[in-house]
């Protein structure tokens, strides 16, 4: 072998051990580090909630290059389960299972505060990313239970919620308020929000009680097989009294035609949906999700009508009792929002 040939064999040689040492680190490159976004039942909002903003977070990756782990070549991957709703989601954040979700803003604040259902459970570190829609407390009953109001759910099966939803926890707020227990009504069930509505218009359950942002084709499907959102009597009344104790709750009003059939406005009680995080949720992380979110704020609001009206200087401050996550703070500030 000539002196010419060796010399090409050793720098092919080269060439292939060079491709060889860089192979594992362009497998490096493409890895991903997850994080989970808690939401609620998969006919619900908070489903699509979670789910747009993983997408903002993807589409933001992919356009600017952002979401990558600071230091590493790892991309942030976003994954937005359904859930057992508002309590559930907090109380994973809480065990580090979960490093977002979306939450009431009533037990936003019972949770950091340690009242009602959080008594005793404190969770201290709970942190506020933003507020996100609005959800009117809805009673809806089904035409042949000729219920009216609150009141007329006397002696009737009622779905109350699943444990570990916002709206269970809600409801038996509510309750409270009226001065009833479970033995108001002839029974109780524990259906999770996507399957009450089934279980309403088989007459299965006289009403349920749910909180929720609107319009949502679940309550359209309700709707269309007779069953009506009842009207919450607030003034003077002792769920006036409850908005007044309390800035986590706002009267609320699901305008006329939201919903098939529907002719009149309904007035109501509501809480807002909000985003929320650990305090031991790296701030690189909570900063890029809200920059990902108030970056692409109109791709973000198509993802769900119920979205429509949000605005980004009530979302940094309505509905968020927890304190702000540093994070978040640092985008607000960039971006002359704080
Ligand atoms: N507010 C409900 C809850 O916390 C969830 C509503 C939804 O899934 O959109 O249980």
């Amino acid at each position: 072998m000539g002196e010419q040939m060796r010399k090409f064999i050793s720098t092919i040689a080269g060439a292939l051990m060079m491709i060889a040492l860089s192979a594992p680190l362009a497998t490096i490159a493409k890895s991903a580090e997850f994080f989970t976004i808690g939401t609620g039942g998969p006919t619900g909002v908070y489903f699509q909630t979670g789910n747009a903003i993983c997408k903002m977070m993807h589409k933001f990756a992919i356009s600017a290059d952002h979401g990558r782990k600071k230091g590493t070549n790892k991309a942030y991957r976003c994954t937005a389960p359904s859930t057992g709703g508002s309590n559930y989601n907090i109380g994973q954040i809480k065990e580090g299972e979960f490093q977002f979700g979306v939450a009431q803003s009533d037990w936003q604040f019972h949770a950091v505060n340690g009242s009602s259902k959080w008594e005793g459970k404190k969770f201290g570190n709970l942190r506020a990313v933003f507020s996100v829609h609005n959800e009117p407390f809805q009673i809806w009953a089904r035409k042949k239970a000729k219920v009216k109001d609150f009141k007329g759910l006397k002696g009737k099966t009622v779905n109350i919620g699943n444990p570990g939803s916002g709206q269970r926890g809600t409801m038996e707020e509510l309750m409270k308020a009226m001065g009833v227990d479970n033995s108001y009504f002839k029974g109780v069930t524990e259906l999770t929000s996507s399957e009450q509505v089934k279980a309403l218009c088989d007459g299965k359950i006289d009403a349920f009680g749910y909180s929720v942002g609107f319009p949502n084709g679940a309550m359209e499907q309700a709707a269309t097989c007779g069953a009506k959102a009842l009207p919450i009597n607030l003034t003077g009344g002792p769920v006036q009294g409850l908005i007044d104790g309390a800035d986590y709750y706002a009267a609320a009003t699901i305008p006329a035609g939201t919903y098939t059939g529907q002719k009149k406005d309904v007035t109501t009680f509501g809480v807002k949906a909000t985003v929320v995080t650990s305090a031991d949720v790296p701030e690189e992380l909570v900063y890029l999700v809200t920059k990902a979110v108030f970056e692409n704020f109109d791709a973000f609001k198509a993802q769900h009508p119920a979205f429509g009206p949000l605005e980004k200087k009530n979302m940094i401050s309505d509905g968020l009792s927890a304190p702000l996550h540093p994070g978040a703070i640092k985008y607000y500030k960039e971006a002359g929002l704080m």
